[in-house]
């Protein structure tokens, strides 16, 4: 099945995986970017995301990989609301609202978001010159609320406009909990909204579940009457016979897929919530890759494992600029030798010759030597210097 997406805003290509991964981070990135005005062709507007992997099982990133900070805002401690889109037939985890009854959707957004998945999201903080001055930590999830949409908005193909038309009725009736924001204002909440068996998305003409279409997607609302952005993620249906049960996963479990996807999904509207409203490759776009598309999409279809609150959840690996795809970092403290501070904090420029990772890194970015050891510097420890300095943690 290709796989090929193209939208507005940005969607999930899950492929067939002939296996999961465990946590690793063994594949550095090579990308580099110029201290310079980085040089990219700003695609035409509005912000579209074409991949087409077909198939075909990428064991690391792109080569040249990396997020770059656009300016745009992250979300500092999401609150995630799924919401269930009318009545119908939803397998049972998604639809489940018990808190008890064993890993459920709603179990997966409570528990990965105090996961050490969840964690490593500190290297996508925007307290950085020019930055929004947002942390991100830990989420919570409230339980699953079920909305019965307007029938005008609920027909067989469903189109994002009358998913974002519906998402503002039922936040202006009341019927869904407003969004929270953090204490500079910056929204948190992340409606993840899933749909029953037999409705399909349309994402600018572009359909879920079929071949060129998408698994899921999330977007923006710029402005949901009185009640600010809205950040929303788009789950089909992906039960046998949906026509995402091949090609957004492999997983005998449908529900092993949905998690997967909707990992994705999640991680992304974290650390790029607003690419939705962005028309060019700059604000309000957050962490993204200009070749590559957001943090889920350089790991597209590579799956991974985490347990937490007593489950394992099925998740899609993320890109961590220091490591590559990862489900976890691996906490690795590099020795710093006779160098002043460690090669993975950024400071002052450090010494050739102090360890054998910083004489490696000087050699082809002599800026860390001579003028300061900035976050390139540090970002170039995973890609240049071999063990123990690969495994980069943070500083
Ligand atoms: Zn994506």
């Amino acid at each position: 099945m290709a796989n090929k997406i193209v939208g507005r805003a940005t969607a999930a290509i899950m492929l067939p995986l002939l296996g999961s991964f465990i946590a690793a981070c063994s594949s550095a990135p090579a990308g580099e970017e110029s201290r310079a005005t980085e040089a990219e062709a700003l695609k035409s507007a509005p912000v579209s995301i074409a991949k087409t992997t077909d198939g075909i099982q990428q064991a690391s990133a792109p080569a040249g990989a990396k997020l770059i900070y656009r300016g745009g805002r992250v979300i500092s401690n999401v609150q995630v609301v799924p919401v269930l889109y009318g009545s119908g037939t939803y397998i049972s985890q998604v639809s489940s609202t018990s808190a008890t009854a064993g890993a459920s959707m709603f179990s997966f957004y409570r528990d990965i978001t105090v996961s050490t998945y969840f964690d490593w999201l500190t290297e996508y903080n925007t307290t950085i010159s020019g930055g929004t001055n947002q942390a991100i930590g830990h989420g919570t999830a409230v339980t699953t609320r079920q909305i019965t949409p307007a029938a005008s908005r609920n027909g067989t193909t469903i189109t994002d406009a009358s998913i974002q038309a519906e998402l503002c009725a039922q936040l202006s009736a009341g019927t869904l909990p407003a969004p929270t924001h953090d204490a500079a204002g910056n929204n948190n909440t992340y409606y993840a909204i899933f749909f029953p068996k037999g409705k399909h998305i349309s994402l600018g003409g572009t359909p879920s579940c079929q071949a060129g279409g998408f698994c899921a997607y999330h977007g923006t609302v710029a402005s949901c009457g009185g009640k600010g952005e809205v950040y929303y993620g788009v789950h089909p249906d992906m039960s046998a016979g949906s026509g995402c049960d091949t090609g957004c996963g492999s997983n005998a479990s449908t529900f092993s897929n949905q998690t997967s996807v909707a990992s994705h999904e999640l991680v992304e509207a974290v650390t790029d919530p607003e690419i939705g409203i962005a028309t060019v490759i700059g604000p309000p776009l957050a962490w993204y890759d200009a070749t590559n598309g957001e943090i889920g999409d350089i790991c597209n279809a590579q799956l991974g494992t985490v347990s937490v609150g007593g489950f394992n959840y099925t998740v899609q690996k993320e890109f961590a600029n220091r490591c590559g795809c990862i489900v976890t970092p691996p906490i690795v403290t590099p020795p710093a030798g006779a160098c002043a501070h460690s090669v993975c904090a950024t400071g002052g420029s450090l010494t050739s010759g102090c360890n054998s990772c910083v004489t490696s890194i000087c050699s082809v970015d002599p800026f860390c030597c001579n003028t300061s050891w900035d976050s390139i510097c540090v970002g170039e420890v995973s890609s240049i210097c071999g063990p123990p300095y690969t495994n980069c943690a943070e500083p």
